[in-house]
């Protein structure tokens, strides 16, 4: 490697560590002609690339033997279009940081998940999404990104210039090239106002499509022993912050943590979970609305540890979903900690989105580290595919390439590109083998 690049063999791990490498490489890049030595010089070497970025990906996505390149601080503001309502940002800039700068400008994004800490770049490359039918994933709000591509050459792609790069690029996995920067669309600042009520879960289910578009950003969580949900109502408003909306944040985190303390308690005494958890439930959250700006209702700090999968389905299907879940769940062991969240979103184009091409459910479940978790996702899984769910790109799944190219009308079409852009694979590792297969010549896919 060139003196100008900062290198270490130190070993990686992701923030649910539960997946650990350890490179050959591992570069922190200081500047996009960085990041373009390192491709160079790995293919020179005939060594394999992965990008990482917080880490915040719960399967060996981002492993490598190879070349790591660590975009984890790889980051700041480029340029801040305040009249066109753009931002241009370095690919390890993390939503938080984004979200803070477009703040103090009048500005934000108009929709994110529930985590601040992730990169721009992780969050494009796996699907990221929130929640709230008129919104898309993450990604629909990009309007361009640098891509660093296997020769070292940098591609500016757009959704003028080149519309159809720009459609697979955004949700890659990082196996089209090294995003250096993105420029997200942006929105006026804005105020949320979150309410939370408690529902039986039989009728939100029976109404469930007029739920998911009773309110701009919906979402539910529901342990599957109950009966009942806690569902959240999240609108646009004007009113002033609430007093006190800072320590409203942590109500999530709290549940969290109960999710996890429960999970401690469930291996040693099962019966035990339902009273603990009844116990627990009263404690530091609570009802009512609250109003604060928007990335602040929108995300949350998550300080424990946890294992996470989630499938993204037609939004019709998810009231069957969410049934046959209650009867595996609960056979699978009645007093399992697991908290499932749905949420919803917009169709979206990109075409390894998995919300590609219809109006989405997303039901993601929670497990405590504590928890086996390889034996549920597969109970789980054998439900959700059954019904065409497509596994979330950055979440715990055991999908191969022959289960996921059926659920993506225009898989050959990405293959396409992979293969023009990255004809030799320099950007895989075992798991993008195992879930894009090879690279093979470009115009032969399918
Ligand atoms: C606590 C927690 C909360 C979460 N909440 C949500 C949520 O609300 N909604 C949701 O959809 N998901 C959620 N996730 C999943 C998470 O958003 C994604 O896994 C996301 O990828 C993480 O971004 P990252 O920066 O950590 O990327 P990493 O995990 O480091 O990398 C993910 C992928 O992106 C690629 N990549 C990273 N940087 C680049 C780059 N510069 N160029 C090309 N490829 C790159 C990597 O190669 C890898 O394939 C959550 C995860 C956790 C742990």
């Amino acid at each position: 490697m060139t003196s100008t690049l900062r290198e270490s063999t130190a070993a990686w791990s992701n923030w649910a560590r539960t997946v650990r490498c350890e490179p050959r490489y591992r570069i922190a890049p200081r500047s996009e002609e960085d990041i373009a030595a390192a491709v160079a010089l790995s293919a020179e070497r005939g060594l394999t690339v992965r990008a990482a970025g917080s880490g915040h990906s719960f399967n060996p996505l981002a492993l490598t033997d190879g070349v790591m390149v660590d975009l984890s601080r790889y980051s700041g503001v480029e340029s801040l279009d305040r009249e066109g309502r753009t931002i241009t940002v370095r690919a390890g800039t993390s939503l938080a940081e984004i979200s803070a700068v477009l703040d103090r400008a009048g500005l934000a994004l108009a929709n994110i998940g529930t985590l601040a800490e992730q990169t721009v770049a992780g969050a494009i490359s796996t699907g990221n999404h929130g929640t709230g039918l008129k919104h898309g994933t993450f990604a629909d709000q990009v309007e361009a990104l640098r891509l660093v591509t296997a020769n070292g050459g940098v591609r500016e792609l757009s959704r003028d210039g080149s519309a159809e790069l720009l459609r697979c690029a955004r949700t890659s996995m990082g196996t089209l090239g090294v995003i250096s920067s993105v420029t997200l669309r942006c929105v006026p600042r804005f105020r949320l106002a979150a309410t939370e009520r408690t529902e039986r879960l039989d009728t939100l289910l029976e109404g469930f499509e007029e739920w998911a578009g009773s309110a701009e950003h919906v979402s539910c969580s529901w342990s599957p022993w109950k009966d009942t949900v806690c569902s959240r109502l999240v609108n646009a408003t004007e009113d002033a912050p609430t007093p006190g909306a800072g320590r409203r944040r942590y109500a999530t985190t709290l549940s969290e943590v109960r999710c996890g303390l429960v999970g401690l308690v469930a291996g040693a005494a099962p019966a035990a979970v339902p009273r603990l958890d009844g116990f627990l439930s009263g404690r530091g959250s609570g009802p009512g609305a609250h109003v604060d700006v928007s990335h602040k209702v929108f995300t949350f700090p998550q300080p424990v540890k946890f294992v996470a999968l989630e499938h993204a389905l037609a939004l019709g299907d998810v009231p069957e979903a969410l049934r046959r879940l209650r009867g595996t769940l609960r056979r699978a062991g009645r007093y399992s900690p697991y908290s499932v969240l749905v949420r919803v979103g917009a169709s979206d184009d990109a075409p390894l989105s998995p919300a590609y091409g219809r109006a989405t459910g997303y039901v993601n479940l929670t497990v405590p580290r504590s928890v086996p978790f390889l034996e549920l996702l597969r109970v789980v899984e054998r439900e959700l595919r059954d019904l065409g769910g497509r596994p979330h790109w950055g979440k715990a799944h055991t999908a191969t390439e022959q289960v996921l190219a059926p659920l993506y009308p225009e898989w050959d079409v990405f293959q396409d590109v992979r293969a023009d852009l990255d004809p030799q694979g320099l950007f895989t590792n075992d798991f993008t083998a195992r879930v894009l297969g090879p690279v093979r010549p470009a115009g032969k896919v399918g």
